[in-house]
């Protein structure tokens, strides 16, 4: 088959000619249709996800299942999949406790599929038959495979944010790197959610699409302090959720600045940085400082149904052929693509 295939960090793809995959016993194959070219990704191609290599990339994959190995009933061929992207023990705490995220696997972490084995920039993709997930009935992924891929990760991972922060309607909720592939859709959830939402980017087209995916208000953090325009959007009484989808020092403290009373702050790593905090606000106003990570597997089917209800679509903006992969991640790597980029495989 064709893959396109990472040698090194930093390094262009090169398609190439490698080895089929073969299910084996409790495995599956699945043809791939489109694959996701999001941020995280591209942290491994430029080198700042460290992996081995040679790697194949990419885990918001839709596609069609053509194999199954011995023992797997939970999918058969011809099933339309999409990928659930962590590799679990499945029997550790965490997952019998429906944790996946928190899976205490083998090196303190789960493996992520495109990371820890090769993912879905290649024409046939094989993983464990658990981690395919059915595609429901009601989703043309056939006319739309861009999009119902990158449902497992862009729109999933701020789906479980909701739940991990408990937005509830009509609260406000502040959105940091919302012009980004998971922040716009974030921005749409917390709408779904009946939240109002405050967008935070740097960039003002970013913040346009960010407008036309429903946020309320929008704070471009290159002109001026974020925390006092938060905190001027809401009469002084502060956000009631902020999300940062940067996690640089900066925006960190800002977010935590313009919380209000039990006020909650969500990191979902982004640059992960450390910063300051006053254990005294936390006291007084009952805040709390939480990380979300990745989704549950329910997460994913709640998400999937979501979608085939028609009450979110994911927002993906450049779709392109795969022979054009590397100029995609020059887009993306340079921040430009607003909302998604995927790939078109095959
Ligand atoms: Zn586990």
């Amino acid at each position: 088959m064709k893959a396109l295939v990472l040698t090194q960090p930093n390094a262009p793809f090169e398609m190439s000619e490698v080895a089929d995959p073969v299910a084996g016993p409790g495995e599956a194959v699945a043809r791939v249709l489109a694959c996701g070219s999001g941020l995280t990704i591209q942290h491994v191609k430029a080198g700042r996800i460290p992996v081995e290599f040679p790697r194949v990339i990419g885990h918001e994959i839709t596609g069609e299942v053509v194999e199954v190995g011995a023992g797997v009933t939970a999918v058969a061929v011809g099933d339309a999949v999409t990928v659930y992207g962590y590799l679990c023990c499945g029997h550790c705490h965490w997952c019998l406790s429906s944790l996946e995220p928190l899976c205490e696997a083998a090196g303190g972490g789960v493996g992520i599929v495109g990371m820890s084995c090769d993912g879905g920039y290649a024409e046939y993709l094989k993983l464990p038959a658990h981690n395919f997930i059915k595609i429901p009935a009601g989703i043309d992924y056939k006319a739309y495979p861009a999009e119902i891929g990158v449902i497992t990760d862009a729109l999933t991972t701020p789906y479980k944010v909701l739940g991990r922060a408990g937005v509830k309607a009509g609260e406000t909720v502040a959105v940091f790197g919302a012009g980004g592939g998971v922040g716009i859709h974030q921005v749409m959830l917390a709408k779904w959610a009946q939240a109002k939402v405050i967008a935070v980017d740097v960039v003002s087209d970013k913040l346009d699409a960010c407008r036309e995916a429903g946020a309320d208000e929008v704070v471009n953090a290159a002109n001026g302090d974020v925390a006092e325009a938060l905190l001027d959007f809401t009469g002084g009484r502060g956000v009631d959720v902020a999300i940062d989808y940067v996690s640089v020092s900066s925006t960190l403290e800002a977010a935590v600045n313009a919380l209000a009373r039990r006020g909650r702050l969500v990191t979902l790593g982004g640059a992960g940085e450390s910063f300051q905090v006053s254990a005294s606000d936390l006291l007084y106003k009952e805040q709390a400082v939480l990380g979300s990570r990745y989704a549950t597997r329910r997460e994913l089917l709640e998400t999937l149904d979501l979608v085939a209800r028609g009450e979110i679509w994911p927002q993906v903006t450049d779709i392109q052929p795969w022979t054009e992969a590397e100029a995609l991640h020059q887009r993306v790597e340079r921040g430009e693509v607003i909302g998604r980029a995927a790939l078109i495989v095959g």
